[in-house]
């Protein structure tokens, strides 16, 4: 028996065919010796009938039962039949394949399966298993429906991707996975070398420098599918190994980058959804992000915007404000505007409590404006002008619940930020309907530590600084690419002066014998005429797990790691014998046994 058809194909005009169909037995229920079987691959389900009576002369009937009783749920079958159209009023509107079923005149079990530990239907999440069931049999957790649907998503996602970029002479390049470390500000796994023990390979946290290298070696523009592997604590946007786009193109400006991945993602838009996507995406300066939504990657589908409040307040003589004032912080406030009236005193309590446990603010000051004046526990500390100040600057009507967040410019707008997230949910402002991207421009190239004064960098050590690296301020060359309030990419030019390289790496700190033994390789690569270039990197299941509106990016990864970076499938992380660890001279490594220095003694020889 060959497979004719798959299950989701057959319809009204396929009647009187005869059809070899082969699948899982998802669900199968008898009625009076006639049997019906939902038969399903990733195509979808067919309604299979066996019915004793309507077997072709010939057929050993009790045979033909016998092999029905086998069919049990998820156990491979093939069948053969004649489609037929379903009785009246059976049909089912819903699947593809409702129209027809495929009345059975032979049978065969390819394979049986043990009892499935979860039901595979379309179940609704409540109904689903725990997610760690779901890893642990994944291979069972990607049968159903959604999962499938996520699969073919990100699949014809990526293929429309690689089909733009060939069109726009991209190379599709492979970069090492075995390498250097690549600083992108994670910790690296690495990988023991056994040829030379005590030495280790360092997994990529990202291709940056391969990619920039490849500039350098002339191939203009490239892209991969890249795997990344950065050592962080799991979140739902995050785990251990990740993919993203990542493209490198030469003699380019910040808008030419923008540009191409306006164009992709206008590209793919079409191929996915048959209609166009608005361009250019809007800017928004990191700074503006950061005052007004409190976050450098704003969910702007919404307003609930901060007003800053610091000159407004500045005279004032609540000693809480003045005191952040005198330290240099900032002084803003938010308005829950018509959302007002649903927040109630016990609510603020509740907004209160979170702010200072969840969005780490150090407190939360309310207001209210009843009979025209902003009134609360604490306004007697306020003067009636400076209160009519507030009114006016964040336009407060009658009924108006405000709250206010004083503290470090960045730690308290983070706070802000996230607590702005969490009122538009409890009020219901964020639609998810709205897919609203946009760049993130204007950014430093340094975050300076206010306690340590230490420089670390903005993005990566790799950007172009926009002035002298010794200016108060210094701007680099670098943008994220945001949707609803999530980071999906960053880009920049690079720097492709190795004198430059050097002095950036400096300010950031790093020895000079750091600088020599990590990035030695790199620098002496600009200095044989590198290009001036630049890139970004998109994360591929971060986006796809936005535009499936899934909450977190396991639920578009074949086989992810749970929330403690186990994969549960195949049990790893796992300890390794004894006999490995001697063989890469790991166990020598631990006790002190290994002599590094005839180690050196290698490396030097097979220079
Ligand atoms: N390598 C960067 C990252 O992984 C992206 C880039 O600058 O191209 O975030």
């Amino acid at each position: 028996m060959r497979r004719t058809n798959t299950c989701g194909e057959l319809r009204a005009e396929d009647i009187g065919k005869q059809v070899c169909l082969q699948g899982w037995v998802r669900f199968s229920r008898d009625h009076g010796g006639v049997a019906f079987i939902d038969l399903a691959d990733r195509y979808g389900i067919t309604q299979i009938v066996f019915d004793p009576e309507d077997l072709p002369k010939g057929t050993d009937v009790n045979a033909m039962a016998d092999t029905m009783k086998t069919f049990t749920r998820e156990s491979v079958v093939s069948i053969v039949g004649t489609v037929r159209k379903r009785v009246e009023g059976t049909d089912d509107a819903r699947n593809p394949t409702g129209e027809v079923e495929v009345l059975i005149t032979e049978a065969e079990l390819l394979n049986k399966s043990a009892a499935p530990p979860f039901e595979i239907g379309d179940q609704k999440e409540g109904v689903l298993p725990n997610e760690d069931t779901r890893m642990k049999y994944r291979y069972l957790d990607l049968r159903r429906t959604e999962m499938i649907q996520a699969m073919e998503f990100r699949s014809k996602f990526l293929h429309l991707a690689r089909q733009y970029l060939e069109q726009n002479s991209f190379l599709e390049i492979e970069t090492p996975i075995l390498g250097r470390s690549t600083p992108e500000g994670a910790r690296d796994y690495v990988v023991p070398s056994r040829v030379h023990p005590g030495t280790f390979y360092a997994l990529p946290q990202s291709p940056q420098l391969f990619k920039q290298m490849l500039m350098v070696g002339s191939m203009d523009r490239y892209y991969q599918v890249a795997r990344c592997f950065r050592d962080e604590d799991s979140r739902k946007d995050r785990q251990p190994e990740f993919t993203q786009l990542d493209m490198e193109m030469s003699f380019v400006d910040m808008a030419d980058i923008q540009n191409m991945i306006e164009g992709l993602l206008s590209f793919v838009w079409k191929g996915l959804y048959g209609k166009e996507l608005e361009t250019p995406f809007p800017r928004i300066a990191y700074r503006d992000a950061m005052e007004r939504f409190g976050s450098d990657k704003p969910d702007m589908r919404y307003g609930l915007e901060f007003v800053k409040l610091t000159d407004v307040v500045k005279d004032v003589p609540y000693q809480i404000f003045q005191r952040i004032l005198a330290e240099g912080g900032i002084v803003a406030g938010i308005n829950l505007g018509d959302g007002s009236a649903k927040v109630g005193r016990n609510e603020v309590d509740r907004y209160i409590h979170y702010a200072k446990n969840k969005a780490k603010l150090g407190g939360l000051t309310w207001m209210r404006c009843e009979n025209g004046v902003l009134t609360s526990n604490i306004t007697k500390y306020f003067t009636p002008e400076i209160l009519e100040n507030i009114k006016q600057a964040m336009n407060v009507k009658e009924g108006d619940l405000i709250f206010l967040i004083a503290g470090p410019w960045k730690a308290t707008y983070e706070g802000g930020g996230v607590l702005r997230r969490k009122i538009a949910e409890d009020l219901g402002l964020v639609p998810d309907d709205v897919f609203q991207f946009f760049w993130m421009v204007d950014c430093p190239m340094f975050e300076v530590d206010p306690v340590s004064g230490k420089y670390d960098a903005f993005h990566h050590p790799f950007v172009l600084p926009l002035n002298d690296i010794n200016d108060d301020y210094v701007a680099g060359a670098c943008f994220d690419i945001c949707l609803n309030g999530n980071e999906l990419g960053s880009g920049s030019l690079r720097i492709h002066n190795a004198d430059l390289q050097r002095a950036v790496l400096e300010k950031l700190g790093v020895p000079d014998e750091t600088i020599e033994k990590e990035f030695g390789w790199f620098i002496q690569a600009l200095g044989y005429g590198a290009p001036p270039h630049g890139g970004i990197a998109m994360g591929v299941d971060r986006l796809i797990a936005i535009l499936l509106n899934k909450e977190t990016i396991r639920d578009v990864i074949a086989f992810p790691k749970n929330k403690r970076a186990v994969s549960l499938l195949d049990n790893s992380p796992e300890k390794i014998d004894d006999s490995k660890l001697e063989e890469l001279q790991i166990l020598s490594l631990a006790t002190g046994d290994l002599d590094l220095e005839s180690l050196e003694d290698i490396d030097s020889d097979e220079q």
